[in-house]
């Protein structure tokens, strides 16, 4: 065993900062002056970070993103509303089993994971069933990797008089979401993704008058995203017991993420790793799910190799050893692995990856990093 952290090539938890782990060493009380302090600083950074100042908040939550999404979703569709749900991928299929577990009534719109949602199909559905009061769409599908259209999306959902819930989980400070262009009542989002925190913290940012309307709808006391906003409004505190650390580390994120040129900044450094990324694979023969066009500079799925000296599980673990963890494939469309672009990785770590990964391929006598012919990939 090597002691060799490697870095995180995935969709997180990803690799943070060390002055972001070390933000970790200090115990809290939860009533301290200074942590409410804390608390309230980044709660009103988040909603900056969406342009939403006077006219949102931002109510974060204990657990993982998808206790975001959940409380998102339970919180602010009513008991007696209709939700469409635009789904290219697990995650919009996750939000499609929290709102039936939910028992609120929903319809799906669903296009292949490697094809965005379609604004002008969101208006047709829309048109054609009057009951719908709410949209969901994911801005960047983790899945694939793949860029969802959220602003023209947006305004079809806006010019139909419905209302729009985003999961912006993994693309939320590294690409934009303006709230003042993008109009919706409710973007959910975690402290460890693009904002590179650690795990632990989930946050929606409300629209204020959405929220307002939202007391009595959730199905559960701990997601119920309403109860936690009044209460954190009037006592400056949360709930239940909240994650200090993890809401301490995620103070010093925040900070990095400014000093480093906020949203604009945080996503230049990760459309460099992703072009460093897929130029690097291109030439060493591997194809990509998707074209550039559709491509989000946040993970990127790669095609498995055809060529038979190539084994994931080998490849993953010789790589890992190397210092670098990459994902395997989610995918129903096609046999595929992904790597991501995000976390407090560089160019430099970029390019090392890139070398590792041609010296794991020597190693295992793989010659041909293209994939399987198309004719032949549509029974696998
Ligand atoms: C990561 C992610 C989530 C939440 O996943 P957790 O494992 O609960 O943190 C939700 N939606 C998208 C698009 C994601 O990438």
């Amino acid at each position: 065993m090597t002691d060799l952290v490697p870095l995180l090539l995935t969709p997180g938890p990803l690799t943070t900062s060390e002055s972001t782990k070390r933000a970790m060493l200090r115990d809290w009380g939860s009533r301290d002056g200074r942590f409410v302090e804390m608390n309230a600083r980044i709660r009103r950074r988040l909603v900056e970070l969406a342009h939403g100042e006077g006219r949102f908040a931002a109510i974060p939550l204990q657990g993982s993103g998808t206790f975001a999404v959940e409380g998102m979703l339970g919180t602010m569709l009513p008991r007696d509303g209709k939700i469409l749900l635009c789904i290219n991928g697990a995650y919009g299929h996750r939000m499609a089993r929290i709102v039936e577990m939910l028992g609120r009534a929903a319809v799906e719109y669903e296009t292949a994971e490697d094809t965005p949602i379609d604004p002008a199909e969101v208006g047709r559905r829309l048109d054609a069933d009057p009951a719908i009061t709410h949209v969901a769409i994911v801005q960047c599908e983790t899945t694939s990797g793949v860029l969802n259209p959220v602003a023209a999306v947006a305004a079809e959902v806006a010019r139909h008089g419905r209302r729009l819930l985003i999961d912006a989980m993994s693309a939320f400070g590294a690409l934009p979401l303006d709230t003042r262009e993008i109009a919706c009542d409710a973007i959910a989002a975690s402290s460890n993704k693009c904002l590179e925190g650690v795990p632990g913290m989930g946050f929606v940012i409300a629209r204020l008058e959405a929220i307002a309307e939202c007391e009595g709808n959730a199905h559960a006391l701990s997601l119920d995203l309403h109860d936690q906003w009044r209460f954190m409004e009037r006592a400056g505190q949360w709930r239940f017991t909240p994650p200090t650390h993890v809401i301490a580390a995620f103070d010093q994120a925040l900070t990095e993420h400014a000093e480093e040129g906020g949203v604009a900044g945080r996503g230049a450094r990760y459309r460099e790793n992703c072009r460093i990324l897929v130029d690097g694979m291109r030439a060493m023969g591997f194809e990509t799910l998707l074209p550039d066009a559709l491509q989000a500079p946040i993970i990127v799925t790669f095609h498995m190799p055809a060529d038979p000296n190539f084994a994931f599980q080998t490849f993953y673990d010789q790589l890992r050893d190397r210092g670098f963890v990459i994902y395997p494939g989610k995918l129903t469309v096609a046999d595929s692995f992904r790597i991501g672009c995000i976390g407090r990785l560089s160019a430099n770590d970029m390019q090392d990856a890139l070398a590792a990964i041609a010296a794991t391929l020597a190693g295992m006598g793989v010659t041909n990093c293209g994939p399987v012919p198309v004719a032949r990939r549509a029974t696998a």
